[in-house]
Protein backbone atom coordinates (compact mmCIF):
# COMPACT_ATOMS: atom_id res chain seq x y z
CA UNK A 1 0.00 0.00 0.00
CA UNK A 2 1.41 3.92 -1.25
CA UNK A 3 1.28 6.29 1.30
CA UNK A 4 2.45 9.37 0.35
CA UNK A 5 6.27 10.73 -1.06
CA UNK A 6 6.61 14.38 -1.24
CA UNK A 7 10.34 15.99 -2.22
CA UNK A 8 12.16 17.06 0.75
CA UNK A 9 15.02 19.27 1.34
CA UNK A 10 17.96 17.46 -0.91
CA UNK A 11 15.94 14.77 -2.32
CA UNK A 12 12.81 13.23 -1.39
CA UNK A 13 10.86 9.63 0.83
CA UNK A 14 7.98 7.48 -0.17
CA UNK A 15 6.43 5.88 2.72
CA UNK A 16 4.79 2.40 2.23
CA UNK A 17 3.16 -0.34 3.75
CA UNK A 18 4.36 -3.56 3.03
CA UNK A 19 3.89 -6.99 4.05
CA UNK A 20 8.28 -7.60 4.92
CA UNK A 21 10.41 -5.45 6.64
CA UNK A 22 13.11 -3.44 3.92
CA UNK A 23 16.92 -3.49 5.09
CA UNK A 24 19.50 -1.15 2.98
CA UNK A 25 20.23 -4.28 1.27
CA UNK A 26 17.01 -3.96 -0.70
CA UNK A 27 17.81 -0.51 -2.03
CA UNK A 28 20.23 -1.09 -4.79
CA UNK A 29 17.97 -3.42 -6.03
CA UNK A 30 15.18 -0.99 -6.12
CA UNK A 31 17.53 1.62 -7.54
CA UNK A 32 18.01 -0.86 -10.27
CA UNK A 33 14.63 -1.21 -11.07
CA UNK A 34 14.47 2.74 -10.96
CA UNK A 35 17.08 3.13 -13.34
CA UNK A 36 15.49 0.66 -16.03
CA UNK A 37 12.25 2.50 -15.78
CA UNK A 38 14.20 5.93 -16.40
CA UNK A 39 15.93 4.42 -19.35
CA UNK A 40 12.55 3.17 -20.85
CA UNK A 41 11.48 7.50 -20.88
CA UNK A 42 8.37 6.23 -19.70
CA UNK A 43 5.98 9.50 -20.60
CA UNK A 44 4.11 11.26 -17.37
CA UNK A 45 0.40 11.33 -18.58
CA UNK A 46 -1.41 14.55 -16.40
CA UNK A 47 -5.22 13.71 -15.60
CA UNK A 48 -8.06 15.73 -13.55
CA UNK A 49 -10.81 13.13 -12.49
CA UNK A 50 -13.44 13.16 -10.30
CA UNK A 51 -13.20 12.34 -7.03
CA UNK A 52 -15.61 9.70 -7.25
CA UNK A 53 -13.77 7.94 -10.20
CA UNK A 54 -10.46 8.80 -8.14
CA UNK A 55 -11.83 6.56 -5.13
CA UNK A 56 -12.84 3.69 -7.62
CA UNK A 57 -9.33 4.05 -9.28
CA UNK A 58 -7.59 3.82 -5.47
CA UNK A 59 -9.93 1.12 -4.58
CA UNK A 60 -7.41 -0.69 -2.98
CA UNK A 61 -5.29 1.74 -1.63
CA UNK A 62 -6.59 3.13 1.33
CA UNK A 63 -3.89 6.01 2.04
CA UNK A 64 -4.61 7.28 -1.41
CA UNK A 65 -8.54 7.31 -0.49
CA UNK A 66 -8.21 8.87 2.80
CA UNK A 67 -5.70 11.88 1.24
CA UNK A 68 -8.89 12.00 -1.92
CA UNK A 69 -11.40 12.06 0.62
CA UNK A 70 -9.41 14.97 2.70
CA UNK A 71 -9.17 17.19 -0.51
CA UNK A 72 -10.81 20.11 -0.61
CA UNK A 73 -13.28 21.16 -3.47
CA UNK A 74 -11.49 24.19 -4.21
CA UNK A 75 -8.36 22.68 -4.79
CA UNK A 76 -8.89 20.44 -7.79
CA UNK A 77 -8.44 22.47 -11.52
CA UNK A 78 -12.07 21.65 -12.42
CA UNK A 79 -14.37 21.88 -8.83
CA UNK A 80 -14.49 18.65 -7.93
CA UNK A 81 -11.72 16.94 -9.32
CA UNK A 82 -8.30 15.30 -8.13
CA UNK A 83 -4.95 15.66 -10.23
CA UNK A 84 -3.10 12.01 -11.61
CA UNK A 85 -0.52 11.25 -13.13
CA UNK A 86 0.48 8.36 -14.66
CA UNK A 87 3.37 6.85 -16.62
CA UNK A 88 3.26 2.99 -17.84
CA UNK A 89 1.39 1.22 -15.27
CA UNK A 90 1.88 3.45 -12.19
CA UNK A 91 -0.48 5.99 -11.00
CA UNK A 92 0.07 8.51 -8.08
CA UNK A 93 -1.87 11.58 -6.59
CA UNK A 94 0.30 14.94 -7.21
CA UNK A 95 -0.85 18.45 -7.94
CA UNK A 96 2.54 18.48 -9.96
CA UNK A 97 4.54 19.90 -12.58
CA UNK A 98 6.27 16.74 -13.55
CA UNK A 99 9.13 16.21 -16.03
CA UNK A 100 8.02 14.88 -19.71
CA UNK A 101 9.35 11.54 -19.56
CA UNK A 102 11.14 9.60 -17.38
CA UNK A 103 13.90 9.88 -18.85
CA UNK A 104 14.53 13.36 -18.21
CA UNK A 105 15.03 11.98 -14.54
CA UNK A 106 19.27 13.03 -13.08
CA UNK A 107 21.24 11.21 -10.49
CA UNK A 108 19.71 9.78 -7.75
CA UNK A 109 20.44 7.48 -4.81
CA UNK A 110 18.82 5.56 -2.35
CA UNK A 111 19.90 6.31 1.19
CA UNK A 112 17.67 4.86 3.94
CA UNK A 113 15.09 3.26 5.69
CA UNK A 114 12.97 4.83 8.42
CA UNK A 115 10.04 3.90 10.22
CA UNK A 116 6.95 6.84 10.16
CA UNK A 117 3.49 6.32 11.35
CA UNK A 118 1.22 7.41 8.84
CA UNK A 119 0.21 11.48 9.37
CA UNK A 120 2.83 11.47 11.66
CA UNK A 121 0.46 9.78 14.37
CA UNK A 122 2.10 7.14 16.55
CA UNK A 123 -1.42 5.57 16.92
CA UNK A 124 -1.80 4.99 13.12
CA UNK A 125 -0.12 2.71 10.96
CA UNK A 126 3.77 2.33 11.26
CA UNK A 127 4.82 2.51 7.42
CA UNK A 128 8.70 2.19 6.31
CA UNK A 129 9.93 5.10 4.82
CA UNK A 130 12.60 5.15 1.95
CA UNK A 131 14.72 8.37 1.92
CA UNK A 132 16.76 9.17 -1.16
CA UNK A 133 18.30 12.10 -2.94
CA UNK A 134 17.99 13.60 -6.56
CA UNK A 135 19.97 15.86 -8.53
CA UNK A 136 20.51 17.19 -12.56
CA UNK A 137 23.86 15.90 -12.45
CA UNK A 138 26.22 13.11 -11.41
CA UNK A 139 28.63 15.44 -10.15
CA UNK A 140 26.25 17.63 -8.43
CA UNK A 141 24.87 13.82 -6.66
CA UNK A 142 28.68 12.89 -5.96
CA UNK A 143 29.33 16.58 -3.99
CA UNK A 144 26.62 15.93 -2.12
CA UNK A 145 26.81 12.37 -1.15
CA UNK A 146 30.41 13.32 -0.15
CA UNK A 147 29.43 16.46 2.00
CA UNK A 148 26.45 13.85 3.85
CA UNK A 149 29.76 11.61 4.60
CA UNK A 150 31.77 14.55 6.03
CA UNK A 151 28.42 15.70 7.77
CA UNK A 152 27.90 12.12 9.56
CA UNK A 153 31.68 12.16 10.78
CA UNK A 154 31.40 15.68 11.92
CA UNK A 155 27.76 15.20 13.40
CA UNK A 156 27.77 17.48 16.75
CA UNK A 157 25.55 15.19 18.79
CA UNK A 158 28.58 12.35 18.93
CA UNK A 159 31.52 14.93 18.83
CA UNK A 160 30.08 17.00 21.69
CA UNK A 161 29.53 13.99 24.20
CA UNK A 162 33.19 12.46 22.67
CA UNK A 163 35.02 16.03 23.44
CA UNK A 164 32.66 16.24 26.62
CA UNK A 165 30.95 19.42 26.08
CA UNK A 166 27.77 18.57 27.21
CA UNK A 167 24.63 15.97 27.00
CA UNK A 168 21.18 16.11 27.44
CA UNK A 169 20.12 14.14 30.42
CA UNK A 170 17.12 12.04 30.72
CA UNK A 171 16.17 13.49 33.83
CA UNK A 172 15.78 17.13 32.67
CA UNK A 173 13.44 16.43 29.71
CA UNK A 174 13.79 16.23 25.83
CA UNK A 175 15.80 18.97 24.28
CA UNK A 176 17.23 20.42 27.03
CA UNK A 177 21.18 20.27 27.51
CA UNK A 178 23.29 20.88 30.22
CA UNK A 179 26.93 22.20 29.73
CA UNK A 180 30.04 20.23 31.14
CA UNK A 181 33.42 22.53 32.05
CA UNK A 182 34.79 22.29 28.48
CA UNK A 183 31.55 23.29 27.05
CA UNK A 184 31.11 25.36 29.71
CA UNK A 185 34.27 27.06 28.47
CA UNK A 186 33.26 27.92 24.90
CA UNK A 187 29.74 28.94 25.88
CA UNK A 188 32.08 31.33 28.19
CA UNK A 189 34.66 32.51 25.02
CA UNK A 190 31.37 33.01 22.79
CA UNK A 191 29.41 35.10 25.80
CA UNK A 192 32.32 37.20 26.48
CA UNK A 193 33.16 37.91 22.82
CA UNK A 194 28.95 38.91 21.92
CA UNK A 195 28.87 41.01 24.88
CA UNK A 196 32.50 42.76 24.13
CA UNK A 197 31.17 43.47 21.04
CA UNK A 198 28.28 44.76 21.82
CA UNK A 199 29.18 47.44 24.34
CA UNK A 200 31.83 48.52 21.40
CA UNK A 201 28.59 49.41 19.44
CA UNK A 202 26.91 51.18 22.00
CA UNK A 203 24.39 48.28 23.04
CA UNK A 204 23.54 48.91 26.82
CA UNK A 205 23.27 45.37 28.27
CA UNK A 206 20.06 44.34 30.34
CA UNK A 207 19.35 41.76 32.11
CA UNK A 208 15.44 40.55 32.75
CA UNK A 209 13.94 37.67 34.53
CA UNK A 210 12.83 33.93 33.13
CA UNK A 211 8.86 34.21 33.97
CA UNK A 212 6.42 36.61 33.57
CA UNK A 213 2.89 36.96 34.15
CA UNK A 214 0.12 36.43 31.58
CA UNK A 215 -0.93 39.14 31.15
CA UNK A 216 2.26 40.79 29.61
CA UNK A 217 1.79 38.02 27.00
CA UNK A 218 -1.34 39.31 26.28
CA UNK A 219 -0.06 42.55 25.57
CA UNK A 220 2.79 41.19 23.56
CA UNK A 221 0.66 38.99 21.18
CA UNK A 222 2.53 35.81 22.30
CA UNK A 223 -0.17 34.15 23.97
CA UNK A 224 -2.33 35.01 20.92
CA UNK A 225 0.07 33.79 18.16
CA UNK A 226 2.84 31.91 19.57
CA UNK A 227 1.38 29.91 22.79
CA UNK A 228 1.40 26.43 20.68
CA UNK A 229 6.00 27.55 21.04
CA UNK A 230 5.09 28.06 25.00
CA UNK A 231 5.87 25.36 27.37
CA UNK A 232 2.52 25.43 29.85
CA UNK A 233 1.80 28.03 32.65
CA UNK A 234 2.17 27.86 36.01
CA UNK A 235 0.63 29.58 38.62
CA UNK A 236 -0.10 30.98 42.18
CA UNK A 237 -2.21 33.12 44.03
CA UNK A 238 -1.46 36.34 41.67
CA UNK A 239 -2.53 34.47 38.27
CA UNK A 240 -0.41 32.55 35.88
CA UNK A 241 2.85 32.48 35.16
CA UNK A 242 4.78 31.50 31.58
CA UNK A 243 8.51 30.61 30.90
CA UNK A 244 9.71 33.15 28.54
CA UNK A 245 10.07 32.33 24.61
CA UNK A 246 11.25 35.74 23.86
CA UNK A 247 13.17 38.47 25.66
CA UNK A 248 11.24 41.69 23.67
CA UNK A 249 8.22 42.36 25.88
CA UNK A 250 10.84 42.51 28.98
CA UNK A 251 13.36 44.82 26.99
CA UNK A 252 10.09 46.96 26.10
CA UNK A 253 9.01 46.91 30.20
CA UNK A 254 12.52 48.86 30.66
CA UNK A 255 12.30 51.06 28.21
CA UNK A 256 8.32 51.95 29.71
CA UNK A 257 10.50 52.18 32.37
CA UNK A 258 10.62 56.09 32.56
CA UNK A 259 9.75 59.07 30.02
CA UNK A 260 12.24 58.87 27.29
CA UNK A 261 13.18 61.83 24.97
CA UNK A 262 14.19 62.02 21.23
CA UNK A 263 18.26 62.68 22.72
CA UNK A 264 17.83 59.04 24.20
CA UNK A 265 17.35 57.59 20.99
CA UNK A 266 18.61 54.89 19.60
CA UNK A 267 18.60 52.99 22.73
CA UNK A 268 20.07 49.44 22.09
CA UNK A 269 19.43 46.94 24.86
CA UNK A 270 20.98 43.64 24.95
CA UNK A 271 20.94 40.47 26.35
CA UNK A 272 22.46 37.04 26.18
CA UNK A 273 19.18 35.38 27.47
CA UNK A 274 17.71 31.82 27.91
CA UNK A 275 14.24 31.69 26.72
CA UNK A 276 12.58 28.12 25.87
CA UNK A 277 10.28 26.70 23.49
CA UNK A 278 8.32 24.25 23.35
CA UNK A 279 9.48 22.70 20.31
CA UNK A 280 7.61 19.55 18.79
CA UNK A 281 9.56 16.50 20.48
CA UNK A 282 9.98 15.09 16.75
CA UNK A 283 11.89 18.58 15.61
CA UNK A 284 14.18 18.46 18.34
CA UNK A 285 17.56 17.53 17.07
CA UNK A 286 20.79 17.79 19.23
CA UNK A 287 22.02 21.62 19.66
CA UNK A 288 20.30 22.69 16.57
CA UNK A 289 17.02 22.51 17.67
CA UNK A 290 16.68 22.47 21.04
CA UNK A 291 13.85 24.01 23.98
CA UNK A 292 16.19 25.79 26.45
CA UNK A 293 18.16 28.05 24.12
CA UNK A 294 20.70 31.18 24.57
CA UNK A 295 20.18 34.41 22.38
CA UNK A 296 22.17 36.93 21.52
CA UNK A 297 19.55 38.70 21.61
CA UNK A 298 19.04 42.33 21.26
CA UNK A 299 16.11 45.37 20.62
CA UNK A 300 16.72 48.89 19.31
CA UNK A 301 14.47 51.39 19.94
CA UNK A 302 14.75 54.31 17.84
CA UNK A 303 12.96 56.84 15.47
CA UNK A 304 11.35 56.68 12.12
CA UNK A 305 13.85 58.23 10.99
CA UNK A 306 16.83 56.32 12.08
CA UNK A 307 15.46 53.28 11.38
CA UNK A 308 17.11 52.39 8.13
CA UNK A 309 20.48 53.68 9.63
CA UNK A 310 19.86 51.20 12.83
CA UNK A 311 19.42 48.53 10.60
CA UNK A 312 22.28 49.11 8.29
CA UNK A 313 24.41 48.99 11.68
CA UNK A 314 23.09 45.41 12.63
CA UNK A 315 24.11 44.61 9.04
CA UNK A 316 27.74 45.90 9.76
CA UNK A 317 27.62 44.48 12.85
CA UNK A 318 26.65 40.69 11.78
CA UNK A 319 29.47 41.03 8.49
CA UNK A 320 32.05 41.93 11.58
CA UNK A 321 31.12 38.82 14.02
CA UNK A 322 30.44 36.12 11.16
CA UNK A 323 34.48 37.32 9.49
CA UNK A 324 35.74 36.55 12.82
CA UNK A 325 34.78 32.92 12.51
CA UNK A 326 36.22 32.90 8.48
CA UNK A 327 31.72 32.92 7.64
CA UNK A 328 31.88 35.21 4.61
CA UNK A 329 29.61 35.97 1.48
CA UNK A 330 26.12 35.51 2.93
CA UNK A 331 23.14 34.72 1.19
CA UNK A 332 20.42 37.62 2.11
CA UNK A 333 16.39 37.06 2.54
CA UNK A 334 13.61 39.84 3.32
CA UNK A 335 10.63 37.60 4.30
CA UNK A 336 7.87 39.07 4.46
CA UNK A 337 4.22 39.11 6.53
CA UNK A 338 2.82 35.51 6.98
CA UNK A 339 -0.49 34.02 7.32
CA UNK A 340 -0.58 34.51 11.61
CA UNK A 341 0.15 38.19 11.69
CA UNK A 342 -0.49 41.02 14.30
CA UNK A 343 -0.50 45.34 13.22
CA UNK A 344 -2.42 46.58 10.34
CA UNK A 345 -1.64 46.58 6.36
CA UNK A 346 -0.20 50.25 6.44
CA UNK A 347 2.46 48.94 9.69
CA UNK A 348 3.61 45.44 7.42
CA UNK A 349 4.35 48.02 4.37
CA UNK A 350 6.20 50.68 6.51
CA UNK A 351 8.27 47.61 7.67
CA UNK A 352 9.14 46.03 4.94
CA UNK A 353 10.02 49.13 2.91
CA UNK A 354 12.35 50.11 5.52
CA UNK A 355 14.29 47.05 5.72
CA UNK A 356 14.12 46.81 1.94
CA UNK A 357 15.20 50.73 2.05
CA UNK A 358 18.55 49.43 4.26
CA UNK A 359 19.12 46.94 1.64
CA UNK A 360 19.25 48.47 -1.01
CA UNK A 361 21.07 50.95 0.63
CA UNK A 362 23.92 48.67 1.99
CA UNK A 363 24.10 47.44 -1.86
CA UNK A 364 24.12 43.31 -0.88
CA UNK A 365 22.29 41.20 -3.30
CA UNK A 366 19.30 39.90 -1.67
CA UNK A 367 15.98 37.46 -2.05
CA UNK A 368 12.36 38.20 -0.86
CA UNK A 369 10.97 34.56 0.70
CA UNK A 370 7.10 35.60 0.32
CA UNK A 371 5.34 35.43 3.65
CA UNK A 372 7.97 34.12 6.07
CA UNK A 373 8.32 36.84 8.52
CA UNK A 374 7.77 36.78 11.97
CA UNK A 375 4.20 37.24 13.44
CA UNK A 376 4.91 40.45 14.85
CA UNK A 377 7.17 41.82 11.51
CA UNK A 378 9.21 41.51 8.47
CA UNK A 379 12.40 40.46 8.73
CA UNK A 380 15.56 40.09 7.22
CA UNK A 381 17.69 36.28 7.14
CA UNK A 382 21.55 36.20 6.76
CA UNK A 383 22.41 32.49 6.03
CA UNK A 384 26.08 31.51 6.12
CA UNK A 385 28.11 28.38 4.21
CA UNK A 386 30.60 26.22 6.59
CA UNK A 387 33.28 24.40 5.55
CA UNK A 388 31.01 21.64 3.89
CA UNK A 389 29.16 23.98 2.52
CA UNK A 390 25.90 23.22 3.85
CA UNK A 391 23.98 26.73 4.04
CA UNK A 392 23.11 28.01 7.78
CA UNK A 393 20.76 30.41 8.39
CA UNK A 394 21.71 32.37 11.52
CA UNK A 395 21.77 36.04 11.96
CA UNK A 396 17.62 37.64 11.58
CA UNK A 397 17.10 41.56 12.13
CA UNK A 398 12.98 42.45 12.19
CA UNK A 399 11.62 45.39 11.67
CA UNK A 400 8.53 45.76 14.01
CA UNK A 401 5.65 49.18 14.27
CA UNK A 402 3.28 46.15 16.31
CA UNK A 403 4.88 45.80 19.34
CA UNK A 404 5.45 50.21 20.15
CA UNK A 405 2.03 50.32 19.62
CA UNK A 406 0.39 47.32 21.75
CA UNK A 407 2.92 48.48 24.89
CA UNK A 408 2.04 52.25 24.13
CA UNK A 409 6.01 53.45 23.89
CA UNK A 410 6.50 56.95 23.27
CA UNK A 411 9.42 58.92 23.53
CA UNK A 412 9.27 63.45 23.65
CA UNK A 413 10.46 64.45 20.16
CA UNK A 414 12.31 67.62 19.54
CA UNK A 415 8.60 69.82 18.90
CA UNK A 416 7.59 69.00 22.27
CA UNK A 417 5.20 65.99 21.21
CA UNK A 418 4.30 62.44 22.05
CA UNK A 419 5.62 60.12 18.98
CA UNK A 420 6.07 56.51 18.84
CA UNK A 421 9.44 54.77 18.34
CA UNK A 422 10.10 51.99 16.23
CA UNK A 423 11.96 48.50 17.43
CA UNK A 424 14.38 46.10 15.83
CA UNK A 425 14.55 42.89 17.47
CA UNK A 426 17.79 41.31 16.05
CA UNK A 427 20.21 38.11 17.22
CA UNK A 428 23.24 37.94 15.55
CA UNK A 429 24.60 34.10 16.07
CA UNK A 430 21.16 33.27 16.68
CA UNK A 431 21.43 30.72 19.80
CA UNK A 432 24.81 29.88 21.14
CA UNK A 433 23.22 26.11 21.67
CA UNK A 434 22.68 26.20 17.93
CA UNK A 435 25.90 28.40 16.62
CA UNK A 436 27.70 26.23 19.04
CA UNK A 437 26.52 23.25 17.21
CA UNK A 438 27.20 24.20 13.84
CA UNK A 439 30.90 24.88 14.96
CA UNK A 440 31.67 22.15 16.44
CA UNK A 441 30.60 20.42 12.95
CA UNK A 442 32.31 23.32 10.74
CA UNK A 443 35.82 23.04 12.67
CA UNK A 444 35.11 19.00 13.11
CA UNK A 445 35.94 19.80 16.84
CA UNK A 446 38.85 21.33 16.31
CA UNK A 447 38.17 24.60 18.00
CA UNK A 448 40.34 27.88 16.78
CA UNK A 449 42.79 28.43 19.99
CA UNK A 450 40.53 31.10 21.44
CA UNK A 451 37.49 29.18 21.24
CA UNK A 452 39.05 25.72 22.10
CA UNK A 453 38.04 24.33 25.75
CA UNK A 454 41.19 23.36 26.11
CA UNK A 455 44.21 25.38 24.40
CA UNK A 456 47.71 23.85 25.64
CA UNK A 457 48.49 20.26 26.55
CA UNK A 458 51.75 19.29 28.68
CA UNK A 459 52.73 16.04 28.51
CA UNK A 460 55.85 15.05 30.79
CA UNK A 461 57.83 12.73 28.97
CA UNK A 462 58.59 10.82 32.61
CA UNK A 463 57.18 10.94 36.31
CA UNK A 464 60.54 12.99 36.80
CA UNK A 465 59.39 16.08 34.39
CA UNK A 466 56.16 16.45 36.32
CA UNK A 467 57.47 19.41 38.34
CA UNK A 468 58.73 21.20 35.57
CA UNK A 469 55.57 20.71 33.51
CA UNK A 470 53.40 22.05 35.87
CA UNK A 471 55.55 24.83 35.88
CA UNK A 472 55.17 25.04 32.37
CA UNK A 473 51.84 25.24 33.25
CA UNK A 474 51.13 27.25 35.88
CA UNK A 475 53.19 30.24 33.80
CA UNK A 476 50.51 29.95 31.27
CA UNK A 477 47.44 29.77 33.43
CA UNK A 478 48.83 32.90 34.68
CA UNK A 479 49.07 34.88 31.24
CA UNK A 480 45.61 33.53 30.92
CA UNK A 481 45.56 30.46 28.94
CA UNK A 482 43.49 27.29 29.16
CA UNK A 483 46.19 24.43 29.92
CA UNK A 484 46.22 20.95 31.17
CA UNK A 485 48.59 18.60 32.80
CA UNK A 486 48.73 15.10 31.25
CA UNK A 487 50.27 13.44 34.27
CA UNK A 488 48.79 9.89 33.65
CA UNK A 489 50.71 7.33 33.49
CA UNK A 490 50.41 6.30 29.50
CA UNK A 491 53.05 6.35 27.23
CA UNK A 492 54.30 9.22 25.33
CA UNK A 493 52.87 7.95 21.95
CA UNK A 494 49.21 7.34 23.88
CA UNK A 495 49.11 10.84 25.29
CA UNK A 496 49.95 12.36 22.23
CA UNK A 497 47.17 10.59 20.50
CA UNK A 498 45.16 11.55 23.60
CA UNK A 499 45.70 15.49 23.13
CA UNK A 500 45.12 14.52 19.16
CA UNK A 501 41.71 12.75 19.64
CA UNK A 502 40.70 15.80 22.30
CA UNK A 503 41.74 17.77 19.20
CA UNK A 504 43.69 20.45 21.53
CA UNK A 505 45.42 22.93 19.24
CA UNK A 506 49.24 23.04 21.05
CA UNK A 507 50.53 19.74 22.53
CA UNK A 508 53.64 20.80 24.71
CA UNK A 509 56.07 17.77 25.47
CA UNK A 510 59.07 18.56 28.07
CA UNK A 511 61.93 16.26 29.65
CA UNK A 512 65.57 16.82 30.12
CA UNK A 513 66.35 19.00 27.73
CA UNK A 514 63.23 21.09 28.07
CA UNK A 515 63.58 21.54 31.39
CA UNK A 516 67.40 22.14 31.41
CA UNK A 517 66.80 24.88 28.67
CA UNK A 518 63.53 26.67 30.00
CA UNK A 519 62.30 25.66 26.81
CA UNK A 520 59.27 23.54 25.33
CA UNK A 521 58.75 20.92 22.52
CA UNK A 522 55.95 21.84 20.35
CA UNK A 523 53.28 19.84 18.79
CA UNK A 524 50.70 21.26 16.52
CA UNK A 525 47.16 19.76 15.41
CA UNK A 526 48.83 18.26 12.11
CA UNK A 527 51.60 17.06 13.84
CA UNK A 528 53.91 19.41 12.96
CA UNK A 529 56.77 19.60 16.25
CA UNK A 530 59.29 22.17 16.76
CA UNK A 531 62.17 21.34 19.66
CA UNK A 532 64.16 23.63 21.86
CA UNK A 533 61.19 26.54 21.40
CA UNK A 534 61.76 29.28 24.47
CA UNK A 535 58.91 28.71 26.51
CA UNK A 536 58.28 32.60 26.51
CA UNK A 537 58.37 32.44 22.59
CA UNK A 538 55.68 29.86 22.53
CA UNK A 539 53.81 31.80 25.05
CA UNK A 540 53.77 35.10 23.39
CA UNK A 541 52.77 33.33 20.24
CA UNK A 542 49.57 31.62 21.82
CA UNK A 543 48.72 34.79 23.74
CA UNK A 544 48.72 36.69 20.43
CA UNK A 545 46.64 33.96 18.72
CA UNK A 546 44.03 33.75 22.01
CA UNK A 547 43.56 37.65 21.67
CA UNK A 548 43.42 38.22 18.58
CA UNK A 549 40.76 35.30 17.66
CA UNK A 550 43.34 33.70 14.86
CA UNK A 551 41.16 31.15 12.97
CA UNK A 552 44.18 29.44 11.91
CA UNK A 553 47.38 28.59 14.30
CA UNK A 554 50.37 29.73 12.38
CA UNK A 555 53.46 27.81 11.56
CA UNK A 556 55.09 25.58 14.12
CA UNK A 557 58.40 25.53 12.53
CA UNK A 558 58.64 29.19 12.59
CA UNK A 559 59.33 29.13 16.42
ZN1 LIG B 1 12.43 40.41 20.06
Amino acid sequence: KYAIGPPIEDGFYYDFELPEQLTPDDLPRIEARMREIVQAEQPFKHEDVPREEALQRFADQPYKREIIEGVEEAEGAGGDTVSIYRNDGWQDLCLGPHVENTGKLGAFKLLSVAGAYWRGDEKRQQLQRIYGTAWPTEEELQDYLHRREEAEKRDHRKLGPALDLFSFPDELGAGLAVWHPKGGRLVRQLGDFVREIHVARGYELVTTPHVARSGLWETSGHLEKYAGNMYPPMHDEAGDYYVKPMNCPFHVLIYKSRTRSYRDLPLRMSELATVYRHEKAGTLHGLLRIRGLSMDDAHIFCTPDQLIDEVLGVFDMTLEVFRVFGFEEPRIELSTKPGEAIGDEAMWARATEALRGALDKSGMAYDVAEGEGAFYGPKVDFHFRDAIGRSWQLTTVQCDFALPERFDLEFMGEDNQRHRPVMIHRAILGSLERFIAILIEHHAGAFPVWLAPVQVKVIPIATRHDGYAEKVAARLHEAGLRVEVDESRETLGKKIRAAQLEKVPYVLVVGDKEEQGATVAVRDRAGVEARGVPLEAFLARAIVEDKERALETGDVGAL
